[in-house]
């Protein structure tokens, strides 16, 4: 049973892999930004505080997040990806804590680097064939990587630390990163 954490900037193309491995090896795909979009989506308690700070292209409060994954982790019964967590160093410790007192571990933590000019374009590319509507503003596209780089960059730190981090090139063709990232974990 393999736990995996894919970790990058906005636009790195995290959803992407990270959905294709989770079906090859039969993981869950745990992506806090999807399971933001269906509470948002549902008008849930959860999803009105979790609006505000998605449009302006901020980070939900890590309590309301935190919560959110401990949720489904409690309660897996087969490895995970987590995909856009842990976003912040709180988020980082609270999901140590977790995996402790349900002892689990996490095995490997893959980032996808990809260069800055490459994401602004892949988002305002995406904000077209998705939608998204913290896709269409390039100021919230801005905000968004400074915030990566000011509160989740760090947690690479972390992980490095642990031994756990591989830094994969994520320019290229979709095929020759997810090969990459399967070398990367057998
Ligand atoms: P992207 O990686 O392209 O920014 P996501 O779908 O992962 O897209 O996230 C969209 C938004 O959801 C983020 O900008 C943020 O507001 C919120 N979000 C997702 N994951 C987290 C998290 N772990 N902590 C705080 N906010 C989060």
């Amino acid at each position: 049973m393999a736990n995996l954490i894919f970790f990058g900037a906005p636009g790195a193309g995290k959803g992407t892999q990270a959905k294709m491995l989770a079906q090859e090896l039969d993981l869950i795909h745990i992506s806090t930004g999807d399971l933001l979009r269906i509470e948002v989506q549902n008008q849930t308690e959860l999803g009105l505080i979790a609006k505000s700070y998605m449009e302006k292209g901020e980070l939900v409060p890590d309590d309301v997040i935190i919560s959110m994954v401990e949720n489904i982790v409690k309660n897996a019964t087969k490895g995970f990806i987590l995909d856009g967590f842990p976003r912040t160093i709180p988020q980082a410790k609270a999901l140590d804590e977790m995996l402790k007192k349900y002892n689990l571990k996490i095995d490997k933590v893959i980032f996808l680097d990809v260069p800055k000019d490459e994401l602004v374009q892949r988002l305002l590319k995406r904000a077209q064939l998705e939608g998204r509507t913290d896709d269409q503003d390039p100021n919230v596209i801005e905000n968004r990587i400074n915030v990566y780089n000011e509160k989740t960059f760090p947690v690479l730190e972390f992980y490095q630390s642990l031994n756990k981090l591989v830094k994969i090139n994520g320019v290229g063709e979709i095929n020759e990163i997810y090969q990459a990232i399967k070398n990367a974990i057998n």
